[in-house]
């Protein structure tokens, strides 16, 4: 890594994205306002590696609801919380159907099929609510530790349009409770599902919130041990092969990093043992992952070698 000057890396992503711009491919999501209302051609990335340094480029300093990016430290409350029981109740297999699929929850009665699909997600929050005291403001502190940045906070009026408009996730959790697998009040889960889903950070905030991911569960900015090495290899593994809705596959081709992504058009990354990333630009491809961004980690494992294959 020393070898490399990332500067000049993220400065030619960037300027090969910004070309890029100008064919003018991929929608924003639209489902809400607050996500129609972004401006496509926002691009950024940042690099947080482990001994603290942050490189970046672009609207990296630009705030945006982190959406699904948030399943990723739900699930990491959830182990720490119940460990391998959390697996009973939610499998850990990619499934190949969109993020919001209903299908295969009557097949394996009510039992998600990975963290990140919106049904497990339901029931990780579901996990999180039963086991701490007040599990917003749990949240809220963790990902405010993670990234080092005390103003991360929950955009109150997005997540009320997210409940207003979020009839599938409705669908999801009720069906779900009716096999049993939800232990708390169905709106409560889905309120905190959806303030999960409204966090505001920058690709800086949610570069340094990966580096535990990246560094055995040791958070960089807080010091803290966040996971054990175990959780972070686990929790990487999952990224892997479900995190990027139903291209996981065509992103392990193409990319060769873990990688959680957002419908806002985010998308987290870690290189173990090296670094935590943030890529960041609105509009998306067909399967719902950031078409840049997408892009942009492409080049980057390209031009570093850095993919973990
Ligand atoms: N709030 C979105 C939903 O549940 C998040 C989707 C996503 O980012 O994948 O529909």
């Amino acid at each position: 890594i020393s070898r490399l000057d990332l500067d000049d890396i993220l400065g030619t992503i960037n300027e090969e994205v910004r070309q890029r711009f100008g064919e003018n491919r991929g929608e924003v999501a639209d489902y809400i306002p607050a996500l129609a209302d972004v401006p496509r051609d926002r691009f950024g990335m940042a690099l947080a590696l482990l001994d603290g340094t942050v490189h970046e480029v672009g609207n990296a300093r630009e705030r945006f609801s982190i959406q699904s990016v948030s399943k990723v430290y739900t699930l990491t409350l959830a182990l720490e919380a119940i460990g391998d029981a959390l697996w009973k109740r939610v499998d850990r297999e990619p499934s190949g159907d969109p993020f919001n699929s209903l299908i295969q929850l009557e097949h394996e009665k009510g039992i998600p099929r990975n963290p990140f699909m919106n049904a497990g997600a339901i029931v990780t929050a579901d996990v999180v609510l039963s086991n701490y005291g007040d599990a917003e403001a749990t949240l809220l502190e963790f990902m405010r530790a993670r990234s080092g940045n005390p103003e991360v906070g929950a955009d109150v009026e997005l997540a009320k349009s997210e409940r207003e408009s979020g009839h599938r996730n409705v669908a999801l959790a009720n069906f779900i409770r009716s096999y049993g697998n939800l232990h708390n009040d169905v709106q409560d889960v889905l309120d905190f599902y959806f303030l999960q889903c409204s966090l505001r950070m920058d690709c800086v905030d949610l570069a340094r919130s990966m580096q535990y991911l990246a560094d055995g569960g040791r958070c960089g900015p807080s010091g803290q041990q966040v996971t054990s090495a175990e959780g972070a290899t686990r929790i990487n593994a999952m990224m892997m092969t479900a995190g990027t809705y139903d291209a996981a596959g065509d992103f392990a081709f193409h990319v060769g990093l873990p990688a959680k992504s957002g419908v806002s058009g985010a998308i987290v990354a870690v290189v173990p043992h090296v670094m935590g990333l943030c890529v960041w630009s609105p509009a998306l491809d067909r399967k719902g992952n950031s078409l840049l961004g997408g892009y942009a980690l492409h080049r980057f494992t390209r031009m570093t070698g850095l993919s973990v294959f």
